[in-house]
């Protein structure tokens, strides 16, 4: 058959309200215009975020109730620490609530002042994490990562020969690790090549700099790899998967993506003298380096969902979910990133509202304007997210202004996508009046979390 049909059956069902416009026209403005500010239950589609809203399977809630909930040594953690081994290969294992409790401690041992951390694309609380640690993140992503029309392969892989380039113009010691974040989330979803992967450790060999995966979305780059790369079709995601980390000397994970869990993440490495510098922070911020601040359910829960992720038929239908909002959006001309990303589909918001400058935030136009059609939330990665603000207030643009609606996994199914489609279409049909924001209120760090905007007319 070629019908891709959802690998699974649904046995418990959570209610969703669509509540009226005004309703939404009321909710948006209490909330400052800012749709991190709304009310989860006004939202009937919420696109928000694909991190921590994922639906456990049978096996994880079964696995809940094994939890072991003793301080030290507990039997679920034996189960996570060997799942993650298996998985990653690394010596040592630390769990951590959330995948920036990982980047916290990393950032916190491994940076001094003025260090330079390279990466294909910082993820927002990477970025955040190093600069506190009074670091630089720089991106090297490859070119055509830039150019959200463009079709290839592997969108998110890293430029070797930027990536040398950085490594000569601030020397080797001003580089304590590099990282590459697989997918490439804030580059559109897109995909890392093992080849990609190979020549980025080959390269820092040269120098001697350890490489560090940003893996959260691990098993849905190793089903990129089987599908797009040559000499991959035959192994199994799980293989796949033990190769890309065979590269790298550490990791760092959230397991509210490709761990199909509500929380958790941890911090990865071979070192043993990093180990014992992450561990003392682990002890001091997260907890005990056997639950690190998760429960023994949780680490179970993430074990099961760390596996379920790597089979097949479950990447398959995850991938035929973006496939089928994708090529739907782009029938109507609806300017989106191609292809489309592995957990989400990104809106080019700087081609949807040609009208709207940079530094008046098509991208919360955007979104705005999603959920008054349709109680949909997605989310702005443009310069409210990524701009850059100097010491005399001046904003640079961020070079992408995206819109992206990120998918909870396995818990929409077709005709949610079909309603989203009309929403989308809607907005589309009316983008001539779509107005841009200015903000009203920011903090210093990860603002586009808690600012408040006012429309622009
Ligand atoms: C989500 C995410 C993180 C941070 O993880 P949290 O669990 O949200 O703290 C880091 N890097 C990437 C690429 C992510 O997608």
């Amino acid at each position: 058959m070629k019908t891709i049909i959802e690998p699974f059956r649904i046995k418990t069902t959570e209610p969703i309200k669509i509540i009226s416009r005004e309703e939404r026209e009321a909710a948006l403005k209490a909330a400052e215009f800012n749709v991190f500010l709304l009310k989860a239950e006004d939202c009937c589609i919420d696109l928000l975020t694909d991190s921590g809203t994922g639906a456990m399977s049978t096996k994880q809630w079964a696995a809940m109730m094994l939890g072991d909930e003793s301080y030290a040594g507990s039997k679920s953690w034996i189960n996570f620490e060997k799942t993650v081994k298996t998985i990653t290969g690394f010596n040592h294992i630390l769990p951590t609530h959330q995948g920036r409790a990982a980047e916290s401690i990393l950032a916190s041992t491994l940076i001094k002042k003025g260090d330079i951390i390279p990466n294909n694309s910082h993820f927002d609380t990477t970025r955040a994490n190093i600069e506190f640690s009074g670091g630089i993140a720089m991106n090297l992503l490859c070119d055509e990562g830039l150019e959200t029309a463009k079709i290839a392969s592997f969108k998110g892989n890293m430029d070797i020969e930027k990536l040398d380039r950085c490594i000569r113009e601030y020397s080797v010691d001003r580089i304590p690790f590099c990282m590459i974040t697989v997918t490439n989330n804030t580059g559109g979803g897109q995909p890392v090549s093992m080849e990609n992967i190979r020549n980025v450790k080959k390269q820092l060999n040269q120098y001697g700099i350890p490489l560090l995966i940003d893996c959260c979305r691990f098993a849905e780059n190793a089903f990129f790899i089987h599908e797009r790369e040559p000499g991959y079709a035959d192994r199994s995601l799980l293989e796949i998967a033990q190769e890309m980390f065979s590269y790298a000397d550490g990791a760092t994970m959230s397991c509210k993506k490709d761990g199909l869990a509500n929380i958790g993440g941890f911090l990865a490495c071979n070192s043993d003298e990093w180990e014992e510098q992450f561990r003392n922070l682990l002890i001091m911020r997260e907890g005990f380096p056997t639950y690190g601040g998760l429960a023994g359910r949780d680490l179970e829960a993430i074990a099961v969902g760390l596996m379920e992720a790597l089979e097949i038929d479950y990447q398959i239908y995850r991938h035929a979910t973006m496939e089928y909002l994708a090529s739907r959006l782009i029938k109507r001309g609806i300017p989106i990133v191609q292809p489309s990303g592995g957990h989400a589909v990104f809106i080019d918001a700087a081609k949807f509202l040609p009208h709207v400058d940079p530094l008046r935030y098509p991208g919360i136009g955007i979104v705005n304007q999603l959920y008054l059609e349709g109680g949909v939330r997605g989310v702005e990665l443009g310069t409210v997210m990524f701009g850059t603000t100097d010491e005399k207030g001046r904003e640079t643009a961020s070079p992408l202004e995206l819109v992206r609606l990120a998918f909870p996994r396995r818990v929409y199914t077709q005709s949610h996508v079909d309603y989203l489609i009309e929403v989308i279409e809607t907005v589309w049909k009316s983008r001539n009046s779509i107005p841009g924001y200015r903000i009203t209120y920011q903090q210093k760090y990860l603002r586009h979390f808690t600012c408040h905007f006012e429309m622009v007319e």
